[in-house]
């Protein structure tokens, strides 16, 4: 078994958000001169089929983003959140890629799977699109485990800065998940949900908010109880929001994680997942704007993923 592959496309390239848009398509040039710069196997990400996006969204919604598509034209969806006439595809790329990464590690293929693909996907709720996100790539692949795999708990967890408030909109009240969000405290950014007392509808949620202008040893110290909780819970596959947007370079946030902070996060996860499910992990790119920051985060991450 591969310790770790990756699941990308050109395409994701041409989702245009504007000259002046922070999720732009060198962020995902950055990563993928990661990618291939540490030589790993490379699989081209598929498209999600309607049916893949009706495991966690609304058809109204569906068929509303479908007219706006149809358009083929430069659509803002909210003051953030813009399409162009890759975007189709670059977000069916994004959230099949994810659906993908879970194939691929639960038939065995590889112990873990990167997904690097963009628009990002953890805001977007059930019903509308926001953040950046147009698919909620990373709670569709959950339900995809659970619904279609047959597994009985997955695990989500979600390092980028920001609350990883579709994900927890779409999971709310699937009692077979456990969704963690790290972030910066929601009275000092966007989108100003994941309070502590946001914990689901079966407690199967677990918010942490951190101040700004901490670092090292306060994300260290929360994650290592959100991961005793994630022991207790004993996941089948593990999904992860990995964003990159924590780290000091970057000023979207004030939170001062480093490259060794990804290092230590990501061995500890792989420990868990070592614990209960043979290691599985899908790892879905969420934010990360500084670029050479972006690069440091990821090939920490995946160096970890790599063993
Ligand atoms: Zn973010």
């Amino acid at each position: 078994m591969r310790e770790l592959i990756t699941i990308t496309h050109e395409d994701c390239l041409g989702h245009d958000t504007g000259p002046c848009h922070r999720e732009r398509p060198a962020r995902l040039e950055t990563v993928r001169a990661v990618i291939d710069r540490m030589g790993l196997p490379i699989v081209e990400a598929r498209e999600a089929d309607e049916a893949d996006l009706l495991l966690g969204h609304d058809p109204r919604y569906l068929a509303a983003l479908d007219e706006v598509f149809a358009r083929e034209a430069h659509v803002d969806l909210d003051e953030d959140t813009h399409v162009s006439p890759g975007s189709r595809r670059a977000s069916l790329l994004g959230a099949g890629g994810a659906l993908q990464g879970v194939d691929l590690v639960l038939s065995g293929e590889s112990r873990h799977a990167f997904v690097a693909t963009r628009p990002p996907g953890h805001h977007a709720t059930r019903t509308r699109a926001m953040g950046f996100c147009i698919y909620g790539n990373a709670a569709l692949a959950a339900l995809h485990a659970l619904e279609r795999h047959g597994l009985s708990r997955v695990g989500v967890l979600d390092f980028d800065v920001h609350h990883g408030n579709g994900t927890q909109d779409i999971l709310w009240h699937e009692a077979r998940s456990f969704f963690v969000s790290s972030h910066q405290e929601p009275e000092t950014l966007w989108p100003g949900t994941g309070e502590t007392s946001e914990t689901g509808a079966h407690d199967n949620m677990l918010n942490l908010p951190l101040a700004s202008g901490t670092g090292t040893q306060e994300m260290r110290a929360a994650w290592e109880i959100a991961l005793a909780r994630l022991d207790a819970f004993a996941p089948d596959l593990i999904i992860l929001s990995a964003g990159f947007d924590a780290h000091r370079e970057d000023d979207i946030s004030g939170l001062l994680w480093t490259g060794a902070d990804y290092t230590w996060l990501t061995e500890a996860i792989c420990a868990v997942a070592a614990q209960h499910c043979n290691g599985r992990i899908v790892s879905c790119l969420e934010g990360g704007y500084h670029l050479p920051a972006l690069a440091e985060g990821v090939e920490a991450h995946l160096r970890a993923l790599a063993g």
